[in-house]
């Protein structure tokens, strides 16, 4: 392969979630020369268990603990980002708390919603248990609403059941359909590109150093992105000098609650299809589904064997909440938090109103499994360490990822994430 380390591009972006992948579709659009380099591969996505254990279950590398609690954060490592094995519902940003930091995203919002599918599911989609909690919560006076969804309905096979393995059949919107349309318009994408650090000349951003089968490169542009995700993007900042980045972050917490309804005959349905937010408790309440070895993990403190065998008859909501600012990032990319007492209650909240929606759909054995998290960000917030337009103190180097979100947030933040990273692209694109 022609050795890509003595080039120099426009921008160079490190990492290819969808911050960064957002970003890198505007600037090709804009004729500029883009370089991404992600750790992960590229492999194609086949929807299988082994694939998502490789690329998001790999203890210290994408399956990270924390210290003290046995609490689990998921990140993938692979072309797409956590967006692969994501749930894709897509939420509307918080427009107003956005303009607070000088940020309007609605023009972005719009034209998203005109390029990727953005929609609720076909009631033909939407699973029987999925259906079940929504009679359910509705019959009990809850705001339990259909939700927008990054799917291509027409390409999904409903209870295929394979949505937390990566979409096998291309249904499920991710990053990796932008990375690709970028990279079919000429932008450069190094895989297995783990980046170090960032270099400078003359106290300015000139380009990052990445190891790739145990080789280092140096790689130089005009502007660099840093999108390595809500951990990956501290560790790479601390390492370049900025010290303050990796602290008081969020995780959104969640929990799952289960319950068995003899005869449901759930087959496998799509995620998160409908739910209610409960703003003032602070989380988000949603159906969900997971393949069988996922449901078995998630479910394994209160597991009573004969449950191993009745995930078919399973009902799960998921709850999802906003946690307190806390904790930190260490050098080495690991994650240290515990939950705060607030943080449990509204777990707790969330777990008894679940309860009740599920007992009346007819669940028996109504439990929680593990406490997990899945959206690290806030560790490079707006205002503390970037002005507006995503730029750091130093010249030429921006960030564009859940790092940046500047308060505590309790929301799925991928469509967030898309209309910054356009935002980014259109800025970074009219520089000279
Ligand atoms: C199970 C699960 C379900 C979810 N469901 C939803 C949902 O339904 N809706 C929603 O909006 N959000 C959801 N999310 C969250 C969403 O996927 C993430 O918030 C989003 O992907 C974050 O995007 P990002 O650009 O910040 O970073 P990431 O997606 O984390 O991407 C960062 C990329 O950078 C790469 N990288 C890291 N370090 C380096 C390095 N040193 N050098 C080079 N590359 C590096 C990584 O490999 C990765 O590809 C879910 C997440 C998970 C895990």
């Amino acid at each position: 392969m022609k050795n890509k380390a003595s080039e120099s591009y426009d921008v160079v972006i490190v990492g290819s979630g969808p911050g960064g992948a957002s970003v890198a579709k505007e600037l090709v659009e804009k004729k500029q020369r883009v370089l991404m380099l992600e750790r992960g591969d590229n492999d194609p996505i086949n929807g299988s268990f082994f694939q998502m254990a490789m690329n998001a279950g790999i203890p210290t590398q994408s399956l990270l603990f924390t210290n003290l609690s046995f609490l689990a954060m998921v990140r993938g490592l692979c072309t797409g980002g956590s967006s692969i094995f994501y749930c894709a519902t897509a939420f509307d940003p918080p427009f107003e708390m956005l303009d607070a930091y000088g940020i309007d995203l609605r023009q972005e919002v719009r034209e998203l919603k005109q390029e990727i599918p953005i929609a609720p599911a076909e009631d033909r989609l939407m699973g029987v248990g999925a259906r079940l909690i929504m009679k359910s919560a509705l019959e009990l006076g809850y705001d339990w609403n259909k939700l927008n969804k990054f799917i291509y309905q027409d390409k999904c096979q409903r209870d295929c059941g394979k949505c937390s393995y990566g979409c096998p059949t291309g249904a499920k919107w991710t990053a990796r359909n932008y990375v690709e349309q970028a990279t079919d318009k000429g932008m450069t994408l190094i895989n297995g590109a783990k980046v170090n650090r960032i270099l400078y000349e003359g106290g300015k951003a000139v380009g990052v150093r990445y190891s790739k089968n145990l080789a280092t490169h140096d790689v130089f542009g005009k502007k660099i992105v840093v999108a390595a995700g809500g951990v990956g993007s501290p560790e790479i900042l601390r390492r370049s000098g900025l010290d303050r980045a990796g602290y008081d972050f969020f995780f959104d917490p969640l929990i799952m609650v289960f319950g068995t309804v003899d005869g449901l005959g759930s087959n496998g349905e799509i995620q998160m299809s409908a739910g209610a937010h409960m703003k003032k408790g602070g989380y988000l309440m949603v159906d969900l589904n997971f393949p069988t070895p996922i449901y078995l993990a998630q479910s394994m403190p209160k597991l009573r064997l004969h449950k191993a065998f009745s995930q078919p008859n399973t009902l799960m909501i998921m709850i999802k909440i906003k946690d307190g600012l806390g904790g930190r990032i260490t050098s080495s990319g690991g994650v240290r938090k515990s939950l705060r007492a607030e943080d449990r209650a509204k777990l707790q909240d969330g777990f008894g109103h679940a309860k009740k929606i599920l007992a009346n759909a007819g669940a028996k054995g109504i439990f929680s499994g593990w406490t997990v998290a899945a959206h690290p960000g806030g560790t490079v917030k707006i205002k503390e360490m970037l002005d507006s337009n995503l730029k750091t103190t130093k010249e030429n180097l921006y960030v564009c990822d859940c790092s940046v979100i500047p308060e505590a947030w309790g929301l799925p933040p991928t469509l967030t994430l898309l209309a910054l990273g356009k935002r980014l692209g259109k800025h970074l694109a009219e520089q000279k």
